[in-house]
């Protein structure tokens, strides 16, 4: 999501003549778009800022330092007053304001909008995409988060849930099909309440899918509390619909998830894990978990160990609790699990994890797919690497193949994180469907 925001900044300050620069030390201005998630997120960042400290005294001042997003939000005067680090303070919904926020710091003062919005959706903006190799897209078609899950800050550094229109997403669909991007990702908080004037998001991934057949989609992120049948069926029925579904449980213990305020139990997310793995065969799926929440015991722990082997996730992100100020769970709970325990409970989650995902990609040895090649792989320029259908990183050989192609391969190999695999041949999207496609 940050790496989205960042390109809806850098189309506003590129429409204000400036240019992206390749390196920190090129720059005039220097933005940090932050995440306040979890604490260590928030350490990086501070990192980052006592680096560009360094470099704007050796340049003796002549450099501007901004804060974007959650942590400008949430620690607003602390940057400027007490630490005295950056010039410039701008939350999540204030982007528009850049502009003339940078004019006031050129006229020498600092400057800070942090007002939150109940209607900012940047629709009218189209980003400048640094991200994706022009290949792959990301587009925001929501913002914000009403859920208000226990442990959780974005409620409170990035606001009220709010829509765009879905004309607008579409017409951005119709900008990246044209400028021949292959794959887009919507997302949003919790894309299943996508809501513009009573048009749902199984409506506009099915309107989305109908642009461009040729143009794979993918979502993030889903919310458990609310996944249609009628949006599964949209799935099943549109061949450029990705079958991967990230669906965070965060614990397998229910008086964990009612602490966690998550709004459904153990029962009903491995129904609604059982009635998609149904309905859409072969589908992949990946969750987030959070280990060592406020008053979680040994057993309720070994919960969660059992739905992941239940469940059998291809891909997880595990993390263990941070506490966040201003949150339910800071107000109302004891962050009463030792950090020695969280951190055994976490690599006890991500060793068996791990196992899972080995078991899971060995079972492809063997089996095709589709690739879209995204670009060379980490370790060799003569490898191309990309994802499957099921979002499953896959590397061959790159003979004549090119990033933007989507090649037919076999897998030959496989680990927890990565597939090999021999390329077999240069298809379309649409023959690899039996049904034909209605548009
Ligand atoms: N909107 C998404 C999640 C966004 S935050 C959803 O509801 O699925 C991404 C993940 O960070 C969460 O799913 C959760 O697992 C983790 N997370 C959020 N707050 C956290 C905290 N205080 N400590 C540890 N992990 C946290
Ligand atoms: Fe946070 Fe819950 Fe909203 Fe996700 S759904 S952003 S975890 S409050």
């Amino acid at each position: 999501m940050n790496f989205a925001d960042s390109e809806i900044v850098n189309s506003i300050m590129v429409e204000r003549g400036m240019t992206p620069s390749e390196t920190p030390e090129d720059a005039s201005v220097v933005f940090i778009n932050t995440c306040s998630i979890r604490d260590n997120a928030e350490r990086k960042v501070w990192n980052r800022l006592h680096d560009f400290r360094k470099m704007k005294r050796q340049r003796n001042g002549d450099m501007v330092v901004g804060i974007l997003g959650c942590m400008a939000e949430r620690l607003r005067e602390k940057f400027l007053e007490k630490e005295k680090l950056v010039d410039l303070v701008v939350g999540p919904d204030a982007y528009r304001e850049l502009p003339s926020l940078l004019a006031e710091v050129e006229d020498g003062r600092k400057a800070v909008n942090v007002i939150l919005s109940q209607e900012e959706t940047y629709a009218d903006i189209t980003p400048v995409r640094t991200t994706g190799n022009g290949v792959s897209a990301f587009v925001s078609v929501m913002r914000g988060c009403d859920n208000m899950c226990s442990f959780c800050v974005v409620p409170f550094t990035r606001g009220r849930e709010r829509s765009r229109a879905v004309e607008s997403v579409l017409d951005e669909f119709k900008i990246l099909s044209d400028q021949g991007y292959r794959e887009v990702t919507l997302l949003g908080q919790n894309v299943n309440s996508y809501n513009h004037e009573g048009r749902n998001f199984a409506e506009l991934m099915y309107r989305c899918s109908l642009i461009d057949p040729e143009m794979r989609i993918r979502f993030s992120t889903s919310h458990p509390k609310d996944f249609p049948d009628e949006f599964l069926q949209v799935m099943q029925e549109r061949h450029n619909i990705c079958n991967y579904i990230h669906i965070p449980i965060q614990s397998g213990n229910n008086e964990v998830l009612e602490r966690m305020r998550r709004t459904y139990t153990r029962e009903e997310y491995l129904d609604l894990i059982d009635k998609m793995k149904e309905m859409i065969p072969g589908v992949s799926l990946s969750t987030d978990i959070i280990a060592g929440f406020c008053g979680e015991t040994e057993a309720q722990h070994r919960d969660t160990l059992d739905v992941m082997k239940r469940v059998r996730y291809d891909l997880a992100y595990m993390f263990a609790y941070s506490e966040r100020e201003r949150t339910l769970a800071h107000r109302k709970f004891e962050d009463d699990v030792p950090g020695e325990v969280k951190k055994r409970r976490l690599s006890e989650i991500i060793q068996l994890q791990q196992e899972i995902a080995a078991e899971q990609n060995r079972l492809e040895i063997g089996k095709r797919h589709v690739v879209l090649a995204e670009g060379r792989s980490k370790r060799s320029a003569e490898q191309l690497s990309g994802r499957t259908d099921t979002n499953k990183m896959t590397i061959f050989d790159k003979g004549s193949y090119q990033s933007g192609d989507y090649v037919e391969v076999e897998i030959i190999d496989a680990n927890s994180a990565t597939l090999k695999a021999t390329a077999l041949r240069k298809v379309t999207l649409s023959e690899t469907v039996a049904e034909p496609i209605t548009v």
